[in-house]
């Protein structure tokens, strides 16, 4: 079996970008591991430390390392968004594959610092755990906003990018590209759609030459993503997405069987409507450089 980063620095060399679902139950996780099988490309499940409270760090870790060995699939297990050391300390010794260790609402300097002792520390627990550092600023919340951050305030630099990277030992790096996190209403209805600064993504790439991530991915135009991977984006976020299709899926489920209780006899079309997000992503993803040729 390949590790993350053997898998990460395959897909950079492609030109295509491993997909990363948030899960937080059984439902997303069923959804996404089908996905991707159908279409046999790896992928990266996250939990922020919202979804790890829910699930449990140790149970998680124990799931997709079952999923992983019994199918012997290429399924890999992120720690997202995790804002202290001591809860990137408790998913390192989990067993998760890899870390992202936020601090990007401290001052720059301060981020550096305390990042560069997080990869020391958690290196120290796992030697292959990839940590990954974010600049700039995205927003918070993977869900539905009624009005736009200011994304102009919080793009980050190329100079910056390489700075941050060489000071903390990084593996990976999330800037701020014109992504955010969550999707307003009018992109959950397919009116509007998240656009990037691609020229600032191939940029960032030039000058930190590291793993670089895309967060807050869902509502993004399709043609934007393909450009941003072949700028050099190597990991897509997408969560706000599979939660709109979970609800519409749950709703679907519970309309369409009445007085029904028996939770595997409602959760499926919840099941189906998520793996329908994840694969229609994952097709854009690996379809890479090559996809935004041809379309
Ligand atoms: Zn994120």
């Amino acid at each position: 079996m390949h590790s993350l980063r053997n898998l990460l620095q395959e897909a950079q060399g492609n030109g295509v970008a491993i997909g990363h679902f948030n899960i937080s139950d059984l439902v997303l996780l069923k959804a996404v591991f089908a996905a991707a099988r159908e279409l046999n490309v790896p992928v990266l499940v996250g939990l922020s430390e919202g979804e790890r409270e829910f699930v449990g760090v140790r149970q998680i870790a124990a799931f997709v390392r079952s999923l992983r060995e019994e199918f012997d699939f290429p399924i890999f297990l992120n720690a997202d968004h995790t804002h202290s050391l001591a809860k990137g300390v408790e998913a390192a010794k989990a067993g998760f594959d890899s870390i992202v260790f936020d601090l990007s609402a401290l001052p720059i300097e301060e981020n550096v610092r305390q990042t560069k002792q997080a990869v020391e520390a958690l290196k120290a627990i796992n030697p292959s755990v990839l940590v990954e550092g974010e600049i700039g600023d995205i927003g918070t919340g993977s869900e539905i906003h009624e009005s736009s951050p200011d994304v102009v305030k919080g793009l980050s630099t190329p100079g910056e990018a390489k700075h941050f990277v060489e000071s903390t030992g990084v593996d990976i790096l999330a800037p701020a590209v014109g992504n955010t996190h969550g999707m307003l209403r009018s992109m959950v209805q397919g009116e509007t759609k998240k656009h990037l600064d691609i020229e600032r993504i191939a940029g960032i790439k030039r000058a930190a030459q590291v793993f670089i991530t895309l967060h807050g991915g869902s509502g993004t135009d399709d043609e934007d993503l393909r450009k941003a991977i072949a700028a050099g984006i190597n990991i897509i976020h997408i969560n706000t997405e599979l939660r709109v299709a979970w609800r519409h899926g749950l709703e679907h489920g519970l309309s369409t069987h009445p007085g029904e209780v028996v939770p595997y006899k409602i959760l499926p079309p919840a099941v189906e409507a998520v793996k329908q997000v994840v694969g229609s992503r994952l097709r854009l993803f690996k379809g890479g450089r090559h996809a935004a040729q041809g379309a």
